[in-house]
């Protein structure tokens, strides 16, 4: 296509750079997405915007930061089978090498081959105007869904729910919640649909979300448990 975009670069210090791309031409299985919304996760504050923290392949590549990206996919390379121009997707922030045991569980997060690269940290990410992705990391991105949705439960809410999964929560469980981060909150919200009781426990700092929980949502605390323990804790 030849045009400019621009992309958001975190060389670390608390600095944010901005510098002009090309936008690139989807390859074999590979999608071009117009981003509509891209979010900032606690771990890009922690470990890439104040300073850089990762180790070898974890390392943060000087790439286009953004690992919670959603839009709509705007051109397809040869070999995609699933997703079409107009298809609007979130994408799963990391691309495993497709072929290991871990990749083949559905966990590309743990795939340690070297082909392995999460957006944002080892491939450009979502903080462009457009974004290169595997088709294999797209996820359809349901009407009821708008965009700033998507990039929000993207990481996020995707991790809350595989937790909540795992632990095979079910009608007769308390959960309790015990950090009140964005994670906690979507395990908190999760949660509620398969569970009666809920609390949780919070520290000074997120007052105010513990509080939204509390009086908006009908969450309950430990002390309003009457002093019972949760059965599953998060
Ligand atoms: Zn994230
Ligand atoms: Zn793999």
């Amino acid at each position: 296509m030849g045009a400019v975009i621009r992309g958001v670069l975190l060389p670390g210090q608390r600095q944010v750079e901005l510098r002009n791309f090309a936008i690139p031409t989807p390859g074999q299985g590979q999608v071009l997405i117009k981003m509509r919304a891209s979010s900032i996760c606690g771990s890009d504050i922690r470990a890439i915007y104040r300073e850089h923290l990762g180790h070898g392949p974890e390392a943060y590549q000087n790439v286009i930061a953004g690992h919670e990206p959603c839009g709509q996919i705007v051109d397809v390379g040869p070999g995609c089978r699933r997703f079409r121009v107009g298809d609007r997707v979130v994408l799963y922030h990391i691309s495993g090498c497709g072929l290991c045991h871990d990749c083949r569980e559905g966990y590309m997060i743990s795939c340690s081959s070297p082909l392995r690269s999460a957006y944002g940290w080892q491939r450009d990410g979502g903080h462009a105007e457009y974004m290169l992705a595997e088709e294999t990391t797209c996820v359809a991105l349901p009407d009821a869904l708008s965009y700033v949705d998507g990039a929000l439960v993207a990481c996020g809410f995707g991790t809350a729910y595989e937790a909540l999964t795992r632990m095979q929560v079910a009608g007769r469980d308390r959960v309790l919640i015990t950090g009140m981060g964005p994670v906690g909150m979507g395990a908190a919200l999760l949660a509620r649909v398969e569970t009666r009781c809920w609390y949780a426990k919070r520290a000074e700092a997120r007052w105010t979300r513990l509080n939204a929980l509390k009086r908006v949502l009908g969450y309950q605390t430990p002390d309003s448990c009457g002093g019972r323990g949760g059965g599953a804790t998060v």
